[in-house]
């Protein structure tokens, strides 16, 4: 077949769309209007997914219309809130919503009080916003949603594999020490076997509270496998870990679970390891297993530390 004479491909990508939409703005001398920036906005707050980018964008490109020095946006629910520039002493604040859906709160500040017309020209801009914020928000539910574990609400599996990448690499270059602890509850097979598998989940979902409750802000929960959790400790010593180990281990020791009013105890073992130098996540994971399984051969509701 004889190729087609016409093709309809081009070849357009977003370092050509930015050229454009530069090259736009500078053969334009005169003042930049409300209409180039809502414009200028629209192409590039497609350009990303991420809500701090999309609103690092809108910041820096309104404060081509209007004089701005911050800007703050939260939103409790996604448990986001950033800040950019400096707070000053006049604010303008938006409550965002779209189609009833709540979008956050948005503030911004400057030296100067905002005119009538100024506020009316941020309103235009806040409309090119609210599509992209939208569309930011539901990739960061879609993104936590896929690393958390969604019986205990713990991070999962994947989760843990990306922090544990992450707070290694940033423990070895700045010298701080990394310590994590694997827990494993003990025999909970008979609890399932017993009681059923409903009141075993009813369990995971009690010891998960009581982990979470007994460590800092900071550290870090995974649900790595079915009855196995691991904390990550970061900027903590072996003796920190140690402590914050058996301060679990009571957590949990202490905790009055029943089934139908029948007491049911329950406990766990943990396996602790501090990053030694030189290390990868793959040795100190083994370390930790390795004391785990100690734990559990030397009569379980232990802690044991790597060597
Ligand atoms: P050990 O003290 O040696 O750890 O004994 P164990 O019974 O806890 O260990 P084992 O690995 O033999 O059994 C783990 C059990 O955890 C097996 C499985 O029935 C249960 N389990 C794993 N995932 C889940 C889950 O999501 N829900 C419930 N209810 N049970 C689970
Ligand atoms: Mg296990
Ligand atoms: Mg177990």
């Amino acid at each position: 077949m004889a190729p087609p004479k016409q093709s309809n491909t081009i070849d357009f990508d977003t370092a050509k769309m930015q050229r454009l939409a530069l090259g736009e703005l500078r053969s334009r001398k005169r003042q930049v209007s409300l209409a180039d920036v809502r414009r200028q906005l629209a192409l590039h707050l497609q350009t990303s997914l991420e809500a701090d980018r999309v609103l690092d964008i809108f910041f820096r490109e309104s404060q081509q219309l209007l004089p701005l020095d911050y800007l703050s946006y939260q939103h409790s629910g996604a448990d986001l809130r950033l800040e950019f520039g400096d707070a000053a002493s006049h604010a303008a604040s938006y409550r965002l919503t779209h189609a009833g859906e709540y979008l956050g709160e948005l503030c911004f500040r400057r030296r100067l009080p905002f005119s009538e017309t100024e506020l009316g020209q941020l309103e235009s801009l806040i409309a090119s916003l609210l599509y992209p914020l939208r569309n930011a928000l539901l990739y960061r539910a879609a993104i936590q949603t896929a690393l958390r574990d969604s019986l205990t609400g713990t991070g999962n599996r994947i989760a843990m594999d990306q922090a544990l990448g992450r707070e290694v690499e940033l423990a070895r270059r700045n010298l701080m020490p990394l310590s994590i602890l694997m827990l494993d509850l003990d025999h909970f097979k008979r609890i399932n076997d017993q009681y059923g598998h409903s009141h075993g989940d009813e369990a995971l979902r009690t010891v998960t509270m009581a982990i979470k409750g007994s460590l800092r802000n900071v550290d870090m929960v995974f649900r790595f496998g079915g009855e196995e959790f691991l904390a990550l400790l970061s900027n903590t010593s072996s003796a920190g870990a140690i402590q914050v180990g058996e301060r679990l281990r009571h957590a949990v020791e202490d905790l009055q679970f029943t089934v139908d009013g029948q007491p049911v105890p329950l406990s766990i073992s943990l396996g602790c390891a501090s990053l030694a130098a030189g290390e990868g996540v793959d040795d100190l994971l083994r370390r930790a297993d390795a004391a785990l399984y100690a734990a559990k051969r030397d009569g379980r509701n232990r802690l044991a530390c790597a060597g």
